[in-house]
């Protein structure tokens, strides 16, 4: 039976959200296609807690590599590669991490396959081959690349791109096969150096995860103050959502990049989306395509915002953050199983 990898971070755990939406993708293409969907992982503290979970989502089998020290890129990597080219997958499902990025890149030179990163979305055309969606020609356009002449066809896809989509299924049928490995440290070439660089660079990046929140309001141009941004902020610590911005706001200097929606930033898949005071530029639109219930605030009624939004305020933003947050404490916004109510 054909096989389609899904390679979670092995310094993350199992059941990591972005390795559950690249399962939950497998899982709809593994069904079209009468595949298996093979999960990659690292052994952790945390890897028996994490099988039924990433089994709902997905996982028909997983391979552990099981290691005396913690696993490494290079190991990772080796034990991998030994792995695609005993059972030939058609397709390899890579995270948009670092970690997934420097994987997958070394991985498309060693075993001489296509890869086509940054993807929006996975599907199978009418012949059964895999066609990969991303942006392209400077985030310009939406192409659907397809490998020409690889059996082994990999990806790596953006992190809030997939929602999530639980299986049922009986997770004690997922397979879990242990890949005991003694590959030594020293077969690094100059890998340390980009393990250093990493972390500095996760230092610096501000703890910020706009692709997890459930209510998330996206600031755009339209917002047009400073005093209105915090107040923005000081509703979503209020109400448990989120902040995220237009690339206006970013090109501005005024939020940074992990904060923007769009093309060039992140895919989002909240279940209520507020876009104020954004114009609704197809570069913006492209990273909302999974959100929930779309409600946008602009002044200007011919905003193209509105033919995308379910819920049309034509208002000035400011005047409706204020609103919101006047009332907020009698909206009484909850969160459920991943809904949310009034009530
Ligand atoms: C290669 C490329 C990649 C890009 N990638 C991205 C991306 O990832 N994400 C992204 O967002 N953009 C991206 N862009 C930019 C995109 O094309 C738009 O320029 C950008 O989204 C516009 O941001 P905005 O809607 O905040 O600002 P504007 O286009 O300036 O719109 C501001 C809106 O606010 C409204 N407004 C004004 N005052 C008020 C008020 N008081 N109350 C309510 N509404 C008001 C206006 O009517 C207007 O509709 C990209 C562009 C390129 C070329």
């Amino acid at each position: 039976m054909e096989k389609i990898f899904v390679i979670s971070d092995y310094d993350k755990r199992m059941d990591d959200v972005t390795t559950l939406e690249m399962l939950s993708k497998a899982a709809e293409l593994a069904k079209a296609s009468q595949s298996k969907v093979v999960l990659f992982s690292a052994r952790d503290d945390f890897f028996d807690a994490s099988v039924k979970t990433v089994a709902y989502y997905g996982a028909d089998i997983i391979y552990a590599v099981c290691s005396e020290s913690p696993v490494s890129s290079s190991v990772y990597r080796v034990v991998l590669s030994d792995l695609i080219r005993r059972d030939m997958p058609k397709c390899v499902i890579f995270t948009d991490s670092e970690t997934g990025k420097e994987i997958s890149a070394r991985l498309s030179i060693m075993l001489d396959c296509g890869l086509t990163a940054d993807c929006v979305d996975i599907i199978l055309d009418n012949s059964g081959e895999y066609v990969f969606i991303r942006t392209a020609l400077n985030d310009s356009v939406v192409a659907r690349i397809k490998g020409d002449k690889q059996a082994v066809k990999m990806t790596t896809v953006k992190k809030g791109a997939i929602p999530l989509r639980k299986r049922e299924v009986d997770p004690n049928l997922t397979e879990v096969y242990d890949l005991a490995c003694s590959y030594k440290e020293s077969w690094l070439n100059g890998l340390g150096l980009f393990e250093i660089l990493q972390e500095i660079a996760e230092e610096e990046v501000e703890a910020v995860d706009i692709s997890k929140s459930k209510i998330l309001f996206c600031a755009g141009r339209g917002i047009q103050n400073k005093e209105s941004l915090d107040l923005l902020f000081a509703l979503a610590e209020k109400i448990g959502a989120q902040v995220a911005c237009s690339r206006s706001l970013v090109d501005d200097g005024i939020m940074p990049r992990e904060r923007q929606v769009g093309q060039s930033g992140k895919s989002v898949s909240p279940s209520i989306y507020f876009a104020l005071g954004v114009s609704g530029a197809c570069q913006h639109i492209v990273g909302i395509k999974n959100a929930g219930f779309v409600i946008a605030v602009n002044t200007d009624p011919r905003a193209p915002i509105f033919s995308f939004a379910d819920y049309s305020i034509i208002a000035d933003a400011k005047a409706v953050i204020r609103e919101m947050y006047n009332k907020s404490t009698a909206l009484n916004v909850r969160h459920a199983s991943g809904l949310v109510y009034k009530s």
